[in-house]
Formats: structure tokens, sequence, C-alpha cells
């Protein structure tokens, strides 16, 4: 690649440039007011206003004073819980029974229903894939697993299969309304098919896939079915009541067997918590861990952590308590509200599209036109950070209550338009910033080349030397 893979990383390192780092554990521990004069010093190290709405996606709460408060003060209480120990912590167990049950029943989940709390969307997707792996191999003695996931499907899937060792088919989508191609699903099925997914919403381009289409392919093919709403899963049991339905997309539709959704995203918890949900406990079983020989004890573990951070299961369980019901119809009309303005005045935007019709809060773009990563490095000289995608070459933004705050909807649109109208001007203008990577990433067809490069930025990050 000829310096190019070293090019990209310094791009991505630019922002340490001239910053010391600490290599050595010191001597004598510091004083608090060091430690919190330093740690200040590392806050402000963000070129980024995400607390003015500059963020696609990033932050989902607006962290208004009083939840603030609320979540620091439980996490204060609770940093150094574990429920792995039970007893010592009896509390931090029954807040998150009371968590997996309150989401279950967001969900329509009957008595049968069931879940886990994970640390986040990843792991919840991992677990459940694992599961399914699992339960395939006792149910159906499939040695050899398969699942079938739509291209637009979040990379944890891929991921899990990769951890796994299980075979990864991806089904592409209609190439209009960007929904998994329901026939291509039909014929990606075999009989070594454990698992088939859709998302509500996918991450790229915020669509919903046909969830009921995709269960019935489920019930026909006796394949389990997962709805990936780690996104979507706070905004899905809401929208009905915020004036903005959508179809059935939860365990009322027969064939579902498990979702995920994150109560880190529009659950407004603090990262780290995600949940797990199945239809029935003969998948749940299968995400199990038990070590029933080991000398340190008998060892159960619902999912991958052994010790486990008890102040997640609070914050969380506070978060899902203050807003209740209609908080989080409240905030899901707001982001709805404004992620349907800004689709309204984005569409009559000339040299620029929406890609399908995105319900929920996700919005992506992308030009016929002109070069979208260039009008991409424009809004972030502007001082934008919005997601690049690829397949097709487009960019989203991922409305939160951070952009609900008066005026954000407004300059997002008008810096846009007077990007738009730039790039209309000089419509083969090539990227320059961020834009020439994106678009070059797409454009090597060896695809190791760009795994290469990806592991060498994941190197970078632990590089301590200025
Ligand atoms: C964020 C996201 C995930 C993964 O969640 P993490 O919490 O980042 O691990 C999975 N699916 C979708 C659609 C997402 O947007």
């Amino acid at each position: 690649m000829g310096g190019v893979d070293k090019a990209i990383v310094e791009q991505c390192r630019a922002i340490y440039k001239g910053e010391k780092f600490l290599v050595n554990l010191p001597k004598e521990g510091l004083q608090k007011a060091d430690i919190l004069t330093l740690f200040k010093k590392y806050q402000s190290l963000s070129k980024v206003n995400w607390r003015g709405g500059r963020a696609s996606g990033t932050v989902y709460s607006d962290l208004a004073t009083e939840v603030s408060a609320l979540i620091a003060e439980v996490y204060a209480e609770t940093a150094y819980t574990n429920p792995l120990h039970p007893e010592c912590f009896p509390g931090i167990i029954k807040m998150e029974a009371e968590i997996v049950r309150m989401v279950v029943n967001l969900f329509n989940g009957g008595e049968e229903c069931c879940g886990t709390l994970t640390s986040g969307g990843t792991e919840s997707i991992v677990l459940a894939v694992k599961a399914y792996r699992d339960y395939a191999a006792e149910e159906r003695g499939i040695t050899r697993p398969e699942v079938v996931v739509p291209v637009t499907a979040h990379a944890a899937f891929q991921k899990a299969c990769q951890y796994f060792k299980i075979k990864f088919r991806t089904v592409p989508v209609d190439p209009v309304t960007f929904k998994v191609d329901l026939k291509a699903m039909r014929r990606a099925i075999g009989r070594n098919t454990v698992l088939l997914v859709g998302s509500a919403c996918g991450y790229p381009h915020g669509i919903i896939d046909d969830i009921e289409e995709i269960a019935k392919l489920g019930l026909a093919y006796n394949v389990p079915v997962h709805v990936d709403s780690c996104l979507g899963g706070f905004l899905v049991p809401f929208v009905a009541a915020a004036g903005f339905p959508i179809d059935p997309v939860d365990f009322s539709v027969q064939g579902v067997t498990s979702i995920s959704a994150d109560t880190h995203k529009y659950g407004y918890a603090p990262k780290g918590s995600s949940v797990i949900m199945y239809a029935h406990q003969k998948y749940r079983k299968h995400q199990f861990s038990v070590q029933t020989d080991w000398p340190g004890g008998i060892y159960a573990s619902p999912t991958i952590s052994g010790s486990r951070a008890g102040a997640n299961i609070a914050t969380c369980w506070a978060a899902l308590l203050y807003y209740g019901v209609n908080g989080y119809v409240d905030a899901t009309r707001r982001i709805l509200e404004t992620q349907r303005y800004m689709k309204r005045e984005l569409l009559k935007m000339k040299g620029i599209y929406i890609i399908g019709d995105p319900q929920l809060s996700v919005i992506a773009i992308g030009s016929h036109d002109f070069n979208i990563f260039r009008l991409s490095d424009m809004l972030s000289k502007k001082g934008w950070n919005i997601n690049p995608l690829q397949f097709p070459s487009a960019f989203h933004i991922c409305v939160t209550l951070m952009h609900v705050q008066e005026g954000v909807a407004d300059a997002f649109l008008a810096d846009l338009a007077t990007a738009v109208g730039e790039c209309m001007k000089l419509p083969d203008k090539s990227a320059e910033g961020m834009g020439v990577v994106y678009g070059m990433a797409q454009s090597i067809p060896d695809r190791s080349i760009v795994s290469d490069i990806a592991c060498q930025y994941l190197n970078s990050i632990y590089d301590t030397s200025d």
C-alpha cells in the first residue's frame, strides 16, 4: 500500500499530536485534585461538540440535569457491586430481573418469554447466535451451522460467526426499499440454517426489515428468527403512542424467537447495558455457561462476563424508572418529529437522496450527482460528526435527544444545504479529508488489505509514543 496505510493511521492519531502519554505507574499516588486536573485535560481533548448535538448517534440522552444527577448518585453507590455475588448484592440481582421483565413486557412477550441483561448490543447478538448454534446442535443435530443475515444487519452478527465458527450468509436488500430481499432470504435457507435475522431498525440506513414475512419464513422452515432492535429498541415500543405507528416487530409476531434491545441507546442508560430476550427458556438455556467440576466451585454465568458491573444494572434500572412509559413516549415523539422534519427538508434539496424510507431515527443520505464523501468532509469541517457508509457510498445521521435541542436540526440543514450547493458547483471534484479514506477503502478489491489497515488502526489505539 506504499505508505497509504501509515497516512490513514496518522490522520486518526492527529488529535494526540504533542500529547504526552503516561507509561509508568506514578511511584507515589497522586493527590485527588491533581488527578482531577489531569482528568479534565483528557476530557477536553474532543473537538466534537457532541453536547451541542454535533455528533450522529453516540450520546442518546440529553444529559438533563436531574437524570444526570440521579445516574451519578446511583453509580457512586454501586460502582463496586457485582451480581456474581448474589448474597452480597441481592438488590442488584432484583433490579436485573426487573429490567428484563419490564423490557420483555414492552415487547409483548408472554409468560414463557425470558432474557438476560448484557453489556451491550454486541454481547446480546453474540450470545443469541451462540445460543441458536447450540440449540440447533442439540435439537436438530446440525454440526455445520449457518446463519442467514441481511447485508445491512449489524457487524456483530459476523463477529459472532467468526468467534463461533458459523457460516455467515448474507442476503441482499431491495435496491429501492433497502429492506431485506425476502426471495433471496428464502433461497439462502438450507438444512444447516440455524437462524434468520431481521433488523428493526438497521444501523446503516435505519430501515426496518419486513419482520412479519421473515417470521413466516422462520415458521415455514422451522428456523428461529432474531429481531435486532438494539438501535430501535427503546423507540419501537413507543412509536404508536408517539403518533408514528409501524408494522409489528415484537413477540406479537408468531415466529419471532428473540429480540435484542439496547437500554444504553434510546433507553438513555449509561453505556454498558442491553437486553437479550427469548420467546422461550429452551433457547436461553443454550446461552448460559456452567462448569460443574472446577476446583473454584460450580461456576454458572448467564452471559460472557464473569464479574459484571453492578453499576450498569443499577443505573439502567434507574433510567428506566425515571423515564417510565410517558417519558419514553415523549422522547420518541420529539426524536421522530425532528427526524420527519429533517427528512422533509432533505427531500427538497437537489443533488442528494435519502436511502429508502426510514421510519425511525436514522436518515442515510447519498448522491447521484457528486462524491458524497466530499459532502461529508465539508460537514466535518463545519463541526458535524456524521457516520460514513459504504456499498453504496453514503453517510447517515442518527437523531437522538441531543438533536431535538432548539436550533440543532436547522443548523444541520443549513450547513448541509450550503455544502450541497458547493458540491453541485464542482460535481467532479474528489474528497479531501477522511472522505478519501472512505472512498478508497471501498475501491480496494482485496479486502484483506483493508482489514490490515483497520488492524493497524486498532494497534495505534494502544500507541503511547508521542
Ligand atoms: C448499536 C447497534 C448494535 C450493537 O450494539 P453495541 O451496543 O454497539 O454493541 C447492534 N445492532 C444495531 C442495529 C445497532 O445500531
